[in-house]
């Protein structure tokens, strides 16, 4: 199918893209790789009157480490931020992640902040994000403002951006020394959207007990889920696989799965908890080896 009939912008600035969004509000959509946006105008599930383009906006797609984070701009593609070694040393959960966003010509378009902004429940990134304390910058021609990526995330496909701001970098805190992580998850089909996702990092204290662990879930319910339940269970504990495998059952019971032609919310529940299991022992193992 042909989108409905829209107008197009392709604005050379951040602040004329922020003017464009400021003047036409709910009838614009940004346009990043178009992987979600152009299929779901194609389809006619979505009817933008006018898309502004980002791709001409230089100063949107970076990599940078500044201090304690790791700064990357909303337009940088997928692929570029799975092959970077800044990314690699500074937050490898997040190259793990990345790896698992459908397929590589995918993330050559794809970008980091379209596929956060998308909200998909059942995305990597969002989770990713969210389980390691991001931070979101937010522009409009009123200013800017950050926000926290576990409140941005309010439904399916929703966020807490108002219709004339943009995503413009997600700054992610560079975890401590001998904080280990995973990203696990089941799908049908390599590159497929999860079943069920589990991002999981798990920081090891010189006692080597747990000082602290983040568990979030995707695919498990209408936003990333963190697993507050489990994260409070595990501070303080052993790293044992009995110490995990509790916490797997109370992250599924955390869940808010639903049932679709994919899976019923059972099963997903009980994908959650193995998964759960199997990525903090994962994060745990590197935490010793990080160390
Ligand atoms: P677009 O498609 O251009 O935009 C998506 C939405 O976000 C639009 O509403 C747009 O207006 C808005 N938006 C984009 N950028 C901004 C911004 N900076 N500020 C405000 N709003 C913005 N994703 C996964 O997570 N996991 C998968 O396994 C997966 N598999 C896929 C398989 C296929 C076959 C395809 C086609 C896509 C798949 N995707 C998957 C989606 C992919 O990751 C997309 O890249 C991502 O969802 C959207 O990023 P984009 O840059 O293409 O954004």
């Amino acid at each position: 199918m042909k989108p409905a009939p829209f107008t197009y912008f392709a604005p050379h600035s951040l602040d004329e893209a922020v003017s464009l969004l400021g003047q036409y509000g709910s009838d614009a959509k940004p346009l990043a790789g178009g992987q979600s946006l152009v299929p779901l105008m194609n389809f006619r599930l979505a009817k933008p009157r006018c898309l502004v383009d980002l791709n001409r906006i230089p100063d949107l797609a970076y990599i940078r480490r500044e201090d304690g984070t790791l700064a990357v701009g909303a337009m940088t593609r997928q692929f570029e931020a799975e092959q970077s070694d800044l990314v690699r040393a500074a937050v490898p959960l997040l190259v793990e992640a990345l790896k698992l966003v459908g397929h590589p010509t995918i993330r050559h378009r794809g970008t980091v902040g379209g596929s956060i902004a998308h909200a998909d429940p059942a995305a990597e990134l969002p989770a990713a994000a969210a389980a390691l304390g991001a931070e979101l910058v937010i522009r409009s021609g009123r200013g800017s403002r950050t926000m926290p990526a576990e409140n941005f995330f309010v439904g399916p496909f929703t966020t807490a951006l108002a219709p004339d701001e943009l995503l413009t970098e997600v700054r992610f805190p560079v975890p401590a020394p001998g904080t280990g992580y995973a990203f696990l998850e089941l799908c049908r089909r390599h590159g497929d959207f999860a079943i069920v996702g589990v991002a999981a990092l798990v920081r090891l204290a010189a006692d080597g007990t747990i000082e602290r662990a983040s568990v979030v879930l995707c695919g498990a319910g209408p936003t990333p889920v963190r697993a507050r339940q489990a994260e409070a269970a595990l501070q303080g504990a052993a790293p044992t696989e009995d110490r995990f495998r509790e916490a797997g059952e109370l992250a599924a019971q955390e869940a808010q799965p639903s049932s679709d032609i994919h899976a019923s919310a059972e099963y997903r529940r009980r994908v959650a908890a193995v998964l759960v299991r199997r990525a903090l022992l994962a994060a745990a193992e590197r935490a010793r080896e990080r160390r």
